[in-house]
């Protein structure tokens, strides 16, 4: 893995955009090319949403309130990329569950939920040399962020990419459906009063519906590096 020089700052990349775009393969490509740091937040949000779910909370600021209190999450850096840990299990296929997916945003909606999530992601980031990916990475956690990348692909395509992440755990599910299930949690993080979904005015929007992951990573590499030099 070529390390930074020694002359080259170690920045933040904030990586935003809708679900299905691509966010977290690239993101997980770049760290390991920079040798940074690779943060998944959207596991955070899956994390407590996993938490509520289990414990049958009711999805309001009271109730998370205490589910964030009682929650410890931990992620761990491995070969297939991020491990998530929920007080100390490891979650990170339970995470990915469609119940777990359609709960998140009702989750992450709420005000005690983001302003928790959003400090431990500072803490996680503050130093540099990290790219972490989500969904208000460049406009609320590091509106400073050396470089700000904005993903984005049609729905269609954002659908064939997530039935192919999911595999045969898919099987059942159409290409419609799954365009729904998409289309109704874009609106969602969209719509929510508290630090919608939006790209920052400052980030470079990549259209990704006809790249390949690799055209992806070396875009934003390239960017990487002009700002790690400038
Ligand atoms: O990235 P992923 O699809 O796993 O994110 C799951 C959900 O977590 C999103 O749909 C969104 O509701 C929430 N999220 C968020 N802010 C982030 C990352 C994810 O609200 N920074």
């Amino acid at each position: 893995m070529p390390l930074p020089h020694s002359s080259e700052r170690r920045i933040i990349i904030a990586l935003d955009g809708p679900a299905g775009s691509g966010k977290s393969t690239t993101a997980r490509k770049i760290a390991h090319t920079l040798g940074y740091v690779y943060i998944d937040t959207g596991a955070m949000y899956r994390a407590i949403t996993l938490a509520a779910l289990r414990a049958g909370a009711a999805i309001h600021n009271d109730a998370l309130q205490t589910i964030v209190q009682t929650s410890r999450i931990e992620l761990l850096p491995s070969a297939e990329g991020q491990r998530t840990l929920l007080n100390g299990e490891d979650v990170s296929t339970e995470i990915r569950s469609r119940e777990v997916t359609e709960t998140v945003s009702s989750v992450s909606a709420l005000g005690v939920v983001r302003s928790a999530m959003v400090e431990c992601q500072r803490e996680l980031g503050n130093a540099g040399g990290v790219v972490m990916d989500g969904r208000d990475i460049g406009t609320v956690v590091f509106p400073q962020a050396e470089l700000k990348i904005f993903l984005v692909a049609s729905l269609e395509e954002r659908a064939r990419r997530r039935l192919a992440e999911l595999g045969a755990s898919a099987a059942n599910i159409t290409l419609d459906e799954m365009c729904a299930q998409l289309r109704e949690r874009d609106r969602q993080d969209s719509e929510r009063e508290i630090s919608p979904l939006t790209k920052a005015t400052d980030a470079i929007e990549i259209d990704t519906s006809s790249l390949s992951i690799d055209e992806q990573v070396s875009q934003i590499l390239a960017f990487a590096e002009e700002r790690t030099k400038g």
